[in-house]
């Protein structure tokens, strides 16, 4: 599996779009026939007859909120809706992909065995595309499992997707929830080689100081990882920083290359489309919507799903592997400004440009009404009123539009229940769009 992966990356793009579109004639004709979400909504299409590009645009898009909407009890569906019924043999194991739905609902999906192997084969390709050594000690700060804060667990390998292939050093997990200062002692007394969290804790304990003198690399996933903040980490721990695109409903979506920093789309387990507003294809250069079709997925396929997030197209990468290639992952539907104009953004803050010198240890922007914004702080004193006029005219500049801001003081600022942490988060982009949340997918 692993070498036809690695032949597949050698060919051409025609050649992987080809393989692409006739799995995905196979999966549309299939859930046209069995998954109540698609009946007869995909019709005419053939298994063995490509798709031509004109007829694949024109197939409906699913939208996170669609695939909520029809599965969740909550809201009038039924998870038997987004299930296949009969399942194809060999396609018999499924097991719920849980998504943790942070500010809003959870996603309800299902996978197959073949799904869970083939991200047990990511994982491993993953490792061996930037050519990570096997036997270093791996720490993991992560939210899944049920260990409770602080507690330490241990294993002699890595995870079950390497462990089936190689032998591998020591592993160590905890629970990303953990008080940063207990994260830190833990990571100093374990001293590993690798470590893997998502960027807001990394960037918490990079404030934290911490040290680790044996680390070869920092694998980070779950998150937007902004160009400066991989810089930041790179500077601060002088090792790669390689991050993963992925989601708990539809696996690995695409691996940094191990040359640039852009990504390559797992394509041979996706289709990835990145669509401008006008539903036509991104050009290199241009930022669009991400949609994503799962090949191998035939208990809950997701077709055309559309899962909030914003990339921007690279030109081919110059280290040859075909297919589609990322220049970065831009944001979050839910992480993007709006402002009364019409404009969107995704805001990025640099402390120092907006704190003026208030000592604030952790802080989180609410965009609550279309002019309104909170600003949630965390701070060791009561800053004066002068203070809070000048932090409001600094974020009036970021944000670009003067926002009606509002001050609120907290002891401390949670991590979702997904275990994720974000520093900007519109109410406003929720009411009216699918509300996202990339999830944290354990690279176990
Ligand atoms: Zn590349």
């Amino acid at each position: 599996m692993l070498y036809q992966i690695d032949q597949a990356s050698r060919m051409s793009h025609a050649w992987v779009r080809d393989r692409q579109i006739r799995q995905a004639a196979i999966l549309l004709n299939f859930a046209n026939k069995s998954v109540p979400l698609y009946r007869g909504r995909l019709p005419g299409i053939h298994p063995g007859q490509p798709i031509a590009d004109d007829r694949w645009l024109r197939l409906p898009v699913l939208t996170r909120a669609m695939l909520q909407k029809a599965s969740r009890p909550e809201l009038g569906g039924n998870e038997q809706n987004v299930l296949a019924n009969p399942l194809p043999k060999g396609h018999e194991q499924i097991s719920p992909l849980k998504t943790s739905g942070s500010t809003g609902l959870p996603v309800t999906a299902f996978g197959t065995q073949l799904t869970r192997f083939l991200w047990q084969v990511w994982t491993v390709y993953e490792h061996l595309l930037h050519q990570r050594d096997f036997s270093l000690k791996l720490a993991a700060l992560r939210p899944e499992g049920e260990q409770a804060p602080g507690v330490s667990e241990r294993s002699e390998n890595w995870g079950s997707s390497t462990a089936m292939l190689m032998k591998t050093g020591p592993g160590v997990v905890m629970n990303v929830r953990t008080p940063v200062i207990d994260q830190k002692r833990w990571l100093e007394q374990e001293q590993p080689g690798y470590l893997l969290s998502f960027p807001s804790n990394l960037e918490a304990l990079m404030h934290a100081g911490l040290k680790l003198p044996r680390l070869k690399g920092i694998r980070t996933y779950g998150e937007l990882l902004t160009p400066a903040l991989r810089q930041t980490f790179r500077d601060a721990w002088q090792v790669p920083v390689t991050d993963v695109y992925s989601s708990q409903e539809v696996g690995y979506m695409a691996l940094q290359c191990p040359h640039h920093d852009g990504y390559h789309v797992t394509s041979e387990s996706v289709l990835m489309e990145v669509l401008r507003d006008d539903g036509q294809p991104c050009q290199p250069g241009e930022m669009g919507r991400v949609v994503v079709t799962t090949l191998q997925n035939f208990a809950t396929p997701l077709i055309r799903y559309e899962i909030g997030d914003y990339a921007e197209v690279a030109e081919p990468c110059p280290c040859g592997r075909p297919g589609l290639t990322l220049k970065r992952i831009v944001g979050r539907v839910r992480n993007m400004l709006s402002t009364p104009d019409g404009n969107q953004i995704w805001p990025s803050f640099i402390l120092r440009a907006w704190t003026h010198g208030l000592p604030i240890s952790q802080f989180q922007f609410v965009q609550t009404h279309l002019d309104r914004i909170e600003v949630r702080l965390v701070v060791s004193r009561q800053p004066s009123a002068e203070e809070e006029q000048r932090i409001t005219r600094s974020l009036q500049d970021l944000f670009g539009w003067p926002f009606t801001i509002s001050f609120n003081y907290m002891d401390s600022i949670p991590r979702s229940q997904g275990g994720k942490y974000e520093e900007f988060m519109s109410m406003v982009n929720q009411a009216t769009t699918a509300d996202h949340q990339t999830t944290a997918a354990t690279p176990a």
